[in-house]
């Protein structure tokens, strides 16, 4: 992207008013998560890990942070910044798997990647199967549903904020659109519940 298609795109996002306050809601809200975790569970990259080992039980016992998982995870595959074609790595492919076929979101109505639309780049990675829920984990544990809901909520936020491709055609722009307000409406559930968290 040139500068000059850059800038339209800036205006483009900058004239669409709620996904610019969700964007920036998002990033303030992780940010603050972020400062909460590194201060309290340490200043390193494993502070996100104790953090989610320490409040999985408390924030997966909350029914709107279920049905938060379950949203992210009825649409197509969480693609990543990392990847050329932006499809789902690994580590997201088994996250999203197990939220959908493992945490029983959705009883015997799971959503599978074909029916959704996932499309086909994303499906030819091998992951978007029950397999990859396995690899995750096993059976069902609260503590590894939080961790698959919190890694996909980070890397919609990674997405935004280490060069995600800025597509503003559709149906990529509704689709970028509506993870962000996902993402930025389940960060806020996380902000507001952190001191009731706190007082198991
Ligand atoms: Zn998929």
């Amino acid at each position: 992207m040139n500068a000059h298609e850059l800038l339209h795109t800036i205006m483009q996002i900058r004239s669409d008013e709620d996904h610019l306050q969700q964007r920036r809601i998002l990033s303030e809200n992780y940010e603050w998560l972020e400062h909460f975790w590194r201060y309290n569970y340490g200043h390193n990259d494993d502070s996100i890990y104790r953090f989610i080992t320490d409040k999985g039980d408390f924030y997966w016992s909350l029914d709107i942070i279920k049905e938060y998982a379950k949203r992210f995870v009825e649409i197509e595959c969480v693609g990543s910044n990392k990847r050329q074609d932006y499809s789902q790595n690994r580590e997201i492919a088994r996250a999203t798997m197990y939220l959908r076929y493992s945490c029983n979101l959705f009883g015997e109505n799971q959503p599978d990647c074909i029916s959704i639309g996932c499309r086909g780049h994303k499906i030819g990675t091998g992951f978007c199967n029950r397999q990859a829920a396995h690899e995750w984990k096993g059976d069902f544990n609260p503590i590894f549903a939080f961790k698959a809901l919190i890694y996909i909520i980070r890397q919609v936020r990674n997405n935004l904020f280490h060069g995600h491709k800025l597509s503003l055609e559709q149906p990529q722009y509704s689709r970028n659109v509506e993870l962000v307000r996902l993402a930025s409406h389940a960060t806020e559930i996380l902000v507001e519940f952190l001191v009731e968290s706190e007082k198991l």
